[in-house]
């Protein structure tokens, strides 16, 4: 059941973050400490906390409601030393000032957000590692589409873990109203994120599970598995959000379902002038479009 709690416990990372320190014979050790902190407010972000169980040191996410955010780390005694904006939009970077304040933490974002967000320390690329204390290493991933400037984290190892700002959501996708590219959105799925392992957890920006499963119901009607979990309670309630893998995601997420039968024939029924063959990536775009006015 960890993977259904707020705070889950992650076993395993990169074996090379303990080459010669505290080995990978040592499993218990191998634990990084996940923090989904619901905010409550009207946009349903989620900001999380990152840490080192060796050393307590933290690296917070989107830390809007930077109240909440610190406050967790001092009921724990963690340090939170650096942060990590997803994107530039002023619900994932408006806490900096004050966690900044609060922390003299270094803020992380993606190269090309530096104009975007005021005081960035580090601009990343796909590819950078990130190394939270002594346990943890993330690796950033460029995934443009939902903004151009987008970086989601990885933590690979046993239990990997995705923290994927506004670009994968738990049944859904972002939104590209606001600086992003659905095309683009579509090669970050396609390319990226369908091809990380099935048992990848999903840590995202914002909770939409309720609406996302309902816009799924609605384009696949027989998707069995959205309706049995539209009435759980980790859909219902945020506080204790069910942490979704990517192999859930791929039965319950239609951006991920692109070959569905059902999905593609509700969508000729909106679309009548499609081409009798359809292609994965206009199926995408089409969802996208349909999700908008949803
Ligand atoms: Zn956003
Ligand atoms: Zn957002």
């Amino acid at each position: 059941m960890i993977g259904f709690l707020r705070s889950a416990r992650l076993e395993g990372v990169k074996p090379s973050v303990y080459d010669g320190r505290v080995g990978i014979t040592n499993p218990k050790e191998s634990v990084v400490i996940v923090e989904q902190i619901w905010t409550a407010n009207n946009w349903r972000n989620f900001n999380y906390l990152v840490v080192c169980p060796e050393t307590g040191e933290a690296l917070a996410i989107d830390p809007l409601d930077h109240i909440k955010c610190l406050k967790k780390a001092q009921d724990n005694g963690w340090e939170i030393t650096q942060i990590l904006n997803t994107h530039e939009h002023g619900d994932h970077t408006g806490g900096n000032g004050a966690m900044i304040a609060a922390t003299g933490a270094q803020l992380l974002a993606h190269e090309n957000a530096k104009d975007r967000i005021p005081g960035v320390d580090v601009g990343l690329v796909a590819g950078d590692r990130i190394t939270v204390g002594r346990s943890v290493e993330l690796e950033a991933l460029d995934t443009p589409g939902h903004t151009m400037s987008h970086v989601c984290l990885l933590s690979q190892g046993n239990q990997p873990a995705l923290f994927c700002g506004d670009t994968l959501f738990n049944a859904g996708a972002g939104n590209c109203h606001n600086g992003g590219h659905p095309a683009e959105l579509y090669e970050t799925f396609a390319t990226q994120l369908s091809q990380l392992p099935d048992e990848t957890r999903v840590y995202p920006g914002h909770d939409y599970w309720k609406n996302n499963l309902e816009f799924t119901l609605n384009r696949e009607p027989d998707n069995v598995r959205a309706r049995e979990m539209l009435a759980q309670a980790g859909v219902q309630d945020p506080e204790n959000s069910l942490v979704s893998t990517l192999a859930l995601e791929k039965e319950v997420n239609t951006f991920f379902r692109l070959h569905s039968p059902t999905l593609i024939k509700t969508l000729r029924d909106v679309y009548t002038d499609l081409p009798d063959h359809l292609d994965a990536k206009t199926v995408f775009l089409k969802l996208r479009e349909l999700r908008n006015d949803w």
